[in-house]
C-alpha cells in the first residue's frame, strides 16, 4: 500500500477519496487553492498545501504545484478524483517519471480512450457495439455529405476531444449540415484546443446507460452493472439510478459480460466507465471515462463494494480481489445531483451557507463538502453535494427519497433541492418512463 496519498481535487469528491484512504489507513495530504482555505477536506486531511490563487489554471491544474506539493510531503500516489487533472495522460506521466503513483489507468488508455474517435475505434475492435458514423474524423462538407448518405438523418456532429456536453450539433436535414459542422468545428477548437470532429447518427428517444467496469491491468476485470443516466440537461447529469428500470438481468448480464471482456483484453487498471445510449433494445457505445465518476456511489450502494478503496487498491499493484461471480446487486439505488443553482432558472448561487441539516436514517447517503458557516466560492463547479438513497426495491427507494429530500434542509445559497422535490412525484419518473430528452421539454413546458 502507498505510504501517503495526495488528493488533487477538491469538494465532494476530495472528501469522498479522504473517507478511503482513511479506512485503507493511510495519511492523506489535501491541496487547496486560497479559494478552498477553510474546505472540509483540508480540515479533516493529516497535512495541506496551498497550491495557488483560486483559479483552476493556477491552482488544481498546475501539474508543477502538485508535483512540488508531493515532494515536500513525501507522497507517494496521486489521487485525481474527476475534472481537472483526471484524465490528463501527461499529467499521469510526469507523476510516473518522478517516482509517484498515479492512481487511474495508464496513461496510454487515457490518451486513447480521450480522443473519442480513437475510443470508438478501439471499443468496435473490441467488440463493443458502437454508434453508426463516420469511420474517423470529418473536415469537409463533401466528406460529411457522404457520411449522411450511408446513416441519414438527423446526425451530430461531435468534438473528438468532447467533455461535458460541449461541442455536439445535431443537423436535422442536409441543410443544417454545414453549418452544424463549422460550427462545431470552431466550439472544438475554442473550448478543447482541437478542432477535429466526427459524425454519428442522432438517436432520437434514447437512454443513457453505462456500465461501470474495474480491472487490476493484469488481464482482470470485473462488471459492476449499469447505472441510468437519462435525465440530463444541456448533457449533463441530474438523476441517476441503478439497476436502469429499462434493463432485465439477461440485457445487464450480457452487456456487462461485453464490457468487461473488452477490458480483460486491454488490461485495463483501475476503475472506468463505458458509456451507451440505449434505444429500441440495442446497446451502442459513445465513449468511455477513464477516471471514478460523478456517480459512482449508486453502484456502490447495490454492491456495497467501495469503488475508490478498489481504485487505491489496484493503482498499488494488488490483484483484483473480486470475481464477477462474487458481485451481488441488491435493491434500487438513486443519486440527485444538488447544485448551488436556482432550481428553475439554474443560475450558480455561490455564497456563505447558513443553516445545513442533512437527512439521515436507513439507506440514505450524503456525499457532500458542505456545512454551515461554509462559503461556496464563485470560481468553481455548483455542485453543493449527492444525495443517494437505497431501497429494497425502486418503490422504496422513490419512497425514501422523496422523505430524504423533504429533510434536508440548505439555507443562504439556493439550490435544486426543489426541482428534485417535484421530479421525485411525477407520474413518469415514478414509473421509469423517461428518455435523454425528457427532462429538458419537460422544464421547456413549465415543470
Ligand atoms: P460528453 O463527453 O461531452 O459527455 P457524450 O458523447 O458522452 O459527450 O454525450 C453526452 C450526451 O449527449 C449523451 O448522454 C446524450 O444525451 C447526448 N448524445 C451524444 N451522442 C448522441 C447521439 N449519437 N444521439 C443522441 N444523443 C447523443
Amino acid at each position: 500500500m502507498f505510504d501517503k496519498i495526495l488528493i488533487a481535487n477538491r469538494g465532494e469528491i476530495a472528501l469522498r477519496v479522504l473517507r478511503a484512504c482513511k479506512e485503507l489507513g493511510v495519511p492523506t495530504v489535501a491541496v487547496h487553492s486560497t479559494a478552498d482555505a477553510d474546505a472540509m477536506h483540508v480540515r479533516l486531511a493529516d497535512e495541506s498545501v496551498c497550491i495557488g490563487p483560486p483559479p483552476a489554471r493556477d491552482s488544481y491544474l498546475n501539474v508543477y504545484s502538485i508535483l512540488a506539493a508531493c515532494e515536500i510531503t513525501g507522497a507517494d500516489a496521486v489521487h485525481p478524483g474527476y475534472g481537472f487533472l483526471s484524465e490528463n495522460a501527461r499529467f499521469a506521466e510526469i507523476l510516473g517519471e518522478h517516482k509517484i503513483h498515479f492512481i487511474g489507468p495508464k496513461p496510454e488508455h487515457i490518451r486513447l480512450m480521450g480522443d473519442k474517435i480513437e475510443a470508438k475505434r478501439t471499443a468496435k475492435k473490441l467488440g463493443i457495439p458502437v454508434v453508426p458514423g463516420s469511420e474517423g474524423g470529418v473536415t469537409t462538407d463533401e466528406e460529411a455529405f457522404k457520411v449522411a448518405k450511408e446513416i441519414g438523418f438527423p446526425l451530430i456532429v461531435k468534438a473528438a476531444a468532447g467533455g461535458g456536453g460541449r461541442g455536439m450539433k445535431v443537423a436535422l436535414t442536409e441543410d443544417e449540415l454545414p453549418l452544424a459542422l463549422s460550427t462545431a468545428r470552431t466550439e472544438a477548437k475554442a473550448a478543447f484546443g482541437d478542432d477535429a470532429v466526427y459524425l454519428e447518427k442522432y438517436l432520437q428517444i434514447p437512454r443513457h446507460i453505462e456500465v461501470q467496469i474495474l480491472g487490476d491491468g493484469r488481464g482482470n476485470a470485473v462488471h459492476l452493472g449499469e447505472r441510468d443516466c437519462s435525465l440530463q440537461r444541456r448533457h449533463q447529469k441530474v438523476w441517476e439510478e441503478s439497476p436502469s428500470p429499462a434493463l432485465n438481468a439477461e440485457m445487464r448480464s450480457s452487456i456487462g459480460e461485453v464490457c468487461a471482456k473488452a477490458m480483460r483484453e486491454m488490461n485495463y487498471l483501475g476503475v472506468g466507465t463505458i458509456e451507451f445510449l440505449f434505444e429500441n433494445g440495442e446497446f451502442y457505445f459513445i465513449e468511455m471515462n477513464t477516471r471514478i465518476q460523478v456517480e459512482h456511489p449508486v453502484t456502490e450502494m447495490i454492491t456495497e463494494i467501495d469503488l475508490i478503496l478498489e481504485q487505491i487498491r489496484v493503482a498499488s499493484g494488488a490483484e483484483l480481489s473480486l470475481t464477477q461471480d462474487t458481485v451481488t446487486f441488491n435493491g434500487h439505488a438513486i443519486e440527485c445531483r444538488i447544485n448551488a443553482e436556482n432550481a428553475v432558472t439554474f443560475q450558480p448561487s455561490p455564497g456563505r451557507i447558513t443553516q445545513y441539516h442533512p437527512p439521515g436514517g436507513l439507506g440514505v447517503r450524503v456525499d457532500s463538502a458542505a456545512y454551515a458557516g461554509y462559503t461556496i466560492p464563485p470560481y468553481y463547479d455548483s455542485l453543493m453535494g449527492k444525495l443517494i438513497v437505497h431501497g429494497k426495491t425502486r418503490t422504496e427507494c422513490l419512497m425514501r427519497l422523496r422523505r430524504a429530500l423533504d429533510e434536508f434542509v440548505v439555507d443562504g445559497v439556493q439550490t435544486t433541492l426543489p426541482l428534485f422535490r417535484t421530479l421525485v412525484r411525477n407520474p413518469s419518473i415514478i414509473d421509469g418512463d423517461y428518455s435523454i430528452h425528457w427532462l429538458e421539454k419537460w422544464l421547456a413546458s413549465g415543470g
